[in-house]
């Protein structure tokens, strides 16, 4: 096989990798949401500072496989200062165009409102969250 094939072929799985990490971000998010709703209005130390929306050098593979623009940056704020994506509702990006480090922070009150919902779908849950690291992690290889 010639290279320009294999790197065409390459470019190819990376894409659809990257559409399933898609997916399964798709498929956390309704379940954490739930779990936000309830713990996050009256959290008094919100971890959505601007550092936390900083995108690493894995979120980039993501996002440049999927042929996306990166999210603009602020550099006026300070990491400290709220992210600039949140707002008054929360976040503004869907969760997939998160940093990842947002879908797999779990603070102590989020945790304890997950695994006080209803076993099955804790359980279901969890099987999601294991198959998206497993999807991320054939991407990134
Ligand atoms: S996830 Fe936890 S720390 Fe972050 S805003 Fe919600 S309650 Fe606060
Ligand atoms: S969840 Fe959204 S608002 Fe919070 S740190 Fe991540 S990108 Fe920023």
């Amino acid at each position: 096989m010639n290279k320009d094939k294999e790197g065409c072929m390459q470019a190819d799985k990376q894409k659809e990798l990257a559409n399933e990490l898609k997916n399964a971000f798709d498929a956390v998010s309704p379940f954490i949401e739930k779990h936000t709703s309830i713990v996050c209005p009256t959290c008094e130390t919100v971890c959505c500072i601007n550092k936390h929306g900083n995108y690493d050098s894995n979120d980039l593979v993501f996002i440049e496989a999927l042929g996306m623009e990166v999210p603009r940056y602020s550099p006026d704020r300070k990491d400290t200062d709220p992210c600039r994506f949140l707002k008054e509702h929360g976040c503004s990006l869907e969760r997939w165009v998160r940093p990842y480090r947002c879908t797999f922070f779990f603070c102590d009150l989020l945790l304890k409102s997950l695994e006080g919902d209803n076993a099955k779908l804790f359980r279901a849950f969890t099987e999601f969250l294991k198959h998206l690291v497993s999807v991320r992690q054939q991407l990134l290889e």
